[in-house]
Order: structure tokens, then sequence, then C-alpha cells
């Protein structure tokens, strides 16, 4: 077993809130069509964030990504960034790039252990800034990555595909390359964090989403040796897939929003409580919801049980809450999502053999 996978399953077995995401603000100066976040008119003051940030420190959090909102839009938010250093926590920043200054960059390269992750939705200005509604924002992003890579501060883009920008699939990779830097690019739509779908008219296609899927996969080096190792044993592999959890929100992952609430992860609406009132320590260790959460596995939903497409889904069940139903049953989305990826690793493996 290697190194890793001894200790995440460690994490993961012992529930040591090993990473977070920290939504500082729900504030932001771009109009993206997709974006999830709704405004929250409580927002933690900076002595609050300090002293949730204490308690994250002593609960064994070693990993937190500050976002938003855009958090440049705080004026404390170098010093929360200073501050959360100093505990000695990697920092991962997401942000729109656009209010990053020159100032804030040179603390970066100061303080290290910081990764910038800047969000792009185009291959230039004219759909980039169709997109966050606003003119110069694809200039800034360019600019900003720019400039982190020449002080050697980590950073990366990151691009959410939809109907806008899959057709320029090729020409986003094109230019991350041409930048040198890596691109993350995921199909995953959150919803807004009311629970509502309002953005969602831009969801990408399902032709798309297939067509997406297969330049994914076709990536892969050596497919014939990707498809012995993940899906030739098929019934070895479900048994394994089976016991395990679907993913570690709540177990080793959570999210804090704007006002101070405690959630599972990024898209789980289970409110756990708000650490304005409550201790960290206190929630993650007797919160009912999360003893439930960290009990599930994927086997234990019935209607997964003889699905076709078990070893082929990726269920996320704060999608499948947000489908309207129960949360620990099946998801349409990923029913979906199972079906384009089965018929694709298919097609590809008859094609290397
Ligand atoms: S429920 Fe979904 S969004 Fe939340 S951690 Fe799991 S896979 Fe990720
Ligand atoms: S594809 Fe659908 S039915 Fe099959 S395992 Fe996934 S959620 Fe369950």
């Amino acid at each position: 077993m290697g190194v890793l996978k001894k200790l995440n399953d460690k994490i993961m077995s012992r529930h040591i809130p090993f990473s977070g995401v920290f939504e500082l603000t729900s504030k932001c100066n771009l109009g993206c069509d997709y974006c999830y976040v709704s405004l929250l008119r409580d927002e933690l003051s900076f002595d609050e964030i300090t002293s949730i940030l204490n308690s994250l420190a002593s609960a064994g959090t070693m990993f937190l990504t500050l976002t938003g909102g855009e958090v440049f839009l705080r004026d404390d938010f170098l010093d929360i960034v200073r501050y959360a250093r100093k505990k000695g926590f990697a920092l991962r920043i997401f942000t729109n790039g656009t209010l990053m200054s020159d100032d804030a960059l040179a603390l970066f390269k100061e303080l290290s252990g910081i990764f910038v992750s800047i969000s792009i939705h185009g291959k230039d200005a004219a759909t980039n800034d169709a997109f966050t509604k606003s003119a110069g924002s694809f200039d800034k992003i360019i600019d900003r990555v720019k400039k982190c890579k020449e002080l050697g501060i980590p950073v990366r883009l990151k691009c959410t595909w939809t109907e806008h920008n899959i057709p320029q699939y090729n020409d986003i990779h094109v230019l991350a390359d041409s930048l040198d830097v890596p691109l993350t690019a995921s199909l995953l739509f959150s919803p807004k964090s009311d629970g509502t779908f309002s953005h969602l008219s831009c969801k990408a296609a399902e032709e798309k989403m297939a067509e997406l899927i297969h330049a994914e996969y076709s990536k892969i080096s050596d497919f014939q040796e990707f498809y012995d190792k993940k899906y030739k044993n098929t019934q070895s592999v479900t048994k394994e897939r089976g016991g395990k959890h679907l993913c570690a929100a709540g177990i080793s992952l959570f999210r804090i929003s704007a006002d101070g609430s405690l959630y599972p992860c990024v898209l789980m609406q289970n409110r756990l409580g708000n650490l304005k009132e409550e201790s960290f320590d206190k929630i993650w260790s007797e919160n009912e919801f999360l003893a439930t959460l960290r009990n599930f596995r994927r086997k234990d939903v019935s209607e997964c049980q003889s699905c076709e497409e078990f070893n082929y889904c990726f269920r996320c069940l704060g999608i499948t809450q947000l489908e309207g139903g129960d949360m620990f049953s099946r998801s349409n989305e990923a029913c979906l999502k199972a079906k384009l990826r089965k018929n694709v690793v298919e097609q590809l493996w008859k094609e290397v053999k």
C-alpha cells in the first residue's frame, strides 16, 4: 500500500478534518452566469475568523481553500492569509484574479505555501468577458497568471465547462499550455448555496458532455493498462468500490460559509451548526448527520446494487440531494454521466484491443 493511501485511510478512519473550504465573503465583483454563491448578509469578522482558524489547527486541518465570492473584496484578506500561514495551513486561494495586486503576490511569495487558482471562462477577451460580464477581466487574468509565474508562486487555471465554452475545449487547453500552467477543468455544476438551480440554463448539453468525456479519456497514454486496472475484473472492482465511502464530505472534508455555518462539503446543504455559536470540535464529534454520513457506503443504495454502470459512477451526495429527492438514493446526474462514461470507455477499449 502506498504511503499516501495509508495516510488517507488513517485520516478517513479517524475522521480528521484534514481539508476544508472556507468562504470568507459571498460578495463578488463579477457576474458569472453559473455562479453558485448566494449573497449572505452576515459575514464573519476578522476576530471570528482567527478564532475558527485556531480551532481548525487544533482539530488537525492541514489544507484550507480560501474562497468567496471574491476573497480580495475583503479589506482584511491579506491579514487573514498571514494569520492562516502562521498557524501552518497550506493555502489554496480561489480568486477571479481581477483584484489581485502586486503587493498581494509579493506577500504570497514571502509567505510561501500558497497556491493560487484563477477562474477562466473563455479562450479570449470576447468570450471570457461576456461570461463574467466584466470588460477587461480576461486581460487581467492573463496578466496575473504571468505575474505569479514570474514570482514563482504556484498557479493554475480553473474552468467549468458550460454550453458556452465547451466548443473552446482545445483552445483553453492550448491557452493554459502557452502560459505553462495546469488547467483544472470540471463538468460539475454547483447549485447555488441557497439550493436553487436558477443559474443552470447554461449547463452543457448531453452530447457535448460525451465529447468532453471522450477527450479526457483519450488523453490516457496506456488505455489497455488503465482499462485492465479499473474495469476488467468487474466483480472485484464492484466489491471493492461498494465497500467505500462515496467521498470525503463530513469525514475529512468540510466547508465553512461566509456567515460561519459549517457544512460537510461545498454542495451539501446540511447545515451542521454555526461556529459563532458552537465549537468546531463539538459539532464535528457530536453531529448526528455526520455519523450517518460516515457510516454510509457506496453499496448501501439498493437501486444501485444491480446497476450495470456501477463501476463508472461517481455519484455526488450533494447533487443527489439538490435533485430534490433522498440524497442516499440514485442520482439522475450520476446515471447520465456514468452511462456516457461507460460508452466512451468501451468504445476506446474496442479501439485498442
Ligand atoms: S458530496 Fe459531492 S461535492 Fe460534496 S465532497 Fe462528495 S462528491 Fe464532492
Ligand atoms: S449510475 Fe445511477 S443507478 Fe448506477 S450506480 Fe450510479 S447512481 Fe446508481
